[in-house]
């Protein structure tokens, strides 16, 4: 029987990797080495601008399609050559529906929106619910003025409102990650995509995963065991790194559209754009620092957690029943693997999100975010070596996710210690139980927790900190090589 690994998804309800980009990015570049761009003043432009010179903007999609890394593999395998008779959209291959315009407010308003009648019975989602601007509400309305601070922080979370989301519906691009044995026959074919929560449409959520996850892969790499997964596959999966390098290039190019008296002889301004893109560049960069989202299972132990007998509410009868001796293969048993990586996927994000607001509400009530405030801000050796690096956001996003691999273990076990255990069975926790259980009386208890200086609150600390540091690090120098030169 064909292993079935494929619902082992590792997909959080809620959050896709750390919750509130926008706080993190916020952070990471308020420090005064930062200023100059921070505070760089923005005259906001309709996005026709962009699409009318969408053959300037989307040129680099040649050349992108043809890299590949240094094990042979494609590095933007979804991409094709700029074709003018398709919309910008279909040319970066996102969801067709999605609007890139001025002033786009994300959260759950849009959702709905995104996927009409196909997605009329899916609950609301409130995980987008943040609030994504911090003190005012922020508008960028065409021919206001902005900082590129502030496009920067707002729009960092654009890629989690839905231009990632249903892309393997038939009417967007069922194409993507499809892989056959025999061409001619589509009984053969699969998603490769699939155990990254490619296909389900009830749910839009996770079918954006494949593209803010990365998991590498290789046979001779020192995190063999953290970076294995199931089913095993060749070749490093999700896009994540890409989908920054496209938006890094596309960025890249407006800034030198509004500079070059040749392409643009009617002065128009596509600076906005330039730092619009360049936000969606850093969301993947900032997705992969998460160690759940470069490993299908942080620590392996989520795995022989629901063996049977392992959960002592759990009927090992009914284990047996369903599965009999192939557990391994059986979607029962991936199931309730699932919701316990759901569990603490969300615990491990949402508590350090909650943290941090807490601590912008009122510092005193949150004393111990203070350390991640300030290993995000300041800068740190990281930042001397990649000024020097001129690797590109590409490399930087492999090079976070590989950085990610080597904390996973302990991400997972600290997860396992520092948060509550699971109230219920594993197969009937899934992420709505998971949502009712972690009401504000469980945060509480949690926050609590966080104020000692218990060992499993220090090992759950140091992986978030051991992160952190590189990521503000990342972030910081890839806007100084993506911002345009300030002279
Ligand atoms: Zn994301």
């Amino acid at each position: 029987m064909k292993f079935i690994f494929l619902l082992l998804i590792l997909i959080p309800i809620q959050s896709f990797a750390w919750s509130h980009h926008n706080r993190l990015t916020q952070v990471a570049i308020s420090g005064n080495t930062m200023d100059d761009i921070r505070n760089q003043k923005i005259v906001v432009t309709d996005f026709s601008n962009v699409v009318k010179n969408a053959a300037y903007i989307l040129q680099d999609l040649k050349t992108l399609k043809t890299l590949k890394d240094n094990k042979g593999y494609l590095m933007y395998e979804d991409i094709n050559d700029y074709n003018p008779s398709l919309s910008f959209n279909e040319n970066i291959k996102i969801n067709r529906n999605y609007i890139y315009q001025a002033n786009y407010s994300g959260p759950s308003s849009y959702f709905l929106n995104l996927c009409g009648a196909k997605c009329q019975n899916v609950e609301r989602v409130s995980y987008v619910s943040a609030p994504y601007i911090v003190n005012s509400p922020f508008e960028d309305k065409v021919g206001q003025t902005v900082t590129a601070g502030d496009i920067l922080v707002k729009y960092v979370d654009e890629p989690d409102w839905g231009m990632d989301q249903l892309l393997f519906n038939s009417d967007q691009y069922p194409e993507i990650g499809k892989v056959c044995k025999n061409v001619n026959d589509p009984t053969t074919c699969e998603n490769k995509y699939a155990k990254m929560g490619a296909a389900d449409n009830k749910d839009p959520v996770p079918t954006q995963a494949f593209r803010h996850m990365y998991w590498q892969w290789d046979w001779d790499y020192h995190y063999f065991v953290q970076s294995i997964r199931l089913p095993m596959t060749h070749g490093p999966l999700g896009q994540a790194p890409a989908r920054a390098g496209l938006f890094a290039a596309l960025s890249k190019r407006a800034f030198e559209f509004t500079r070059s008296a040749e392409a643009n002889p009617q002065k128009l301004n596509l600076d906005y754009w330039g730092y619009r893109f360049l936000a969606n560049a850093l969301h993947y960069l900032e997705d992969v620092s998460q160690p759940y989202h470069s490993t299908q299972t942080a620590t392996k132990k989520f795995i022989t957690m629901a063996f049977p007998g392992k959960d002592k509410a759990e009927s090992r009868k009914t284990i047996y029943d369903n599965c009999g001796l192939n557990i391994l293969g059986c979607a029962m048993f991936s199931l309730e693997v699932q919701h316990v990586l759901t569990y603490y996927h969300f615990a491990f994000e949402d508590y350090i999100a909650r943290l941090l607001e807490k601590y912008f509400l009122n510092a005193a009530d949150a004393p111990e975010a203070k350390e991640f405030i300030d290993t995000l801000s300041i800068p740190s050796i990281v930042d001397d070596r990649l000024a020097k690096s001129k690797e590109g956001i590409y490399i930087q996003t492999t090079n976070l996710a590989l950085y990610a691999i080597s904390q996973a273990s302990q991400a997972g076990q600290s997860s396992l210690e520092f948060f509550p255990g699971i109230p219920s069975t594993y197969l009937q926790f899934d992420g709505n139980a998971s949502k009712i259980y972690m009401d504000d009386k469980y945060w509480n208890s949690v926050f609590q927790k966080g104020q000692t200086n218990s060992k499993e609150k220090q090992d759950y600390f140091s992986v978030v900190h051991t992160m952190y540091s590189p990521m503000g690090s990342e972030v910081r120098a890839a806007i100084k090589a993506g911002a345009p030169n300030l002279n």
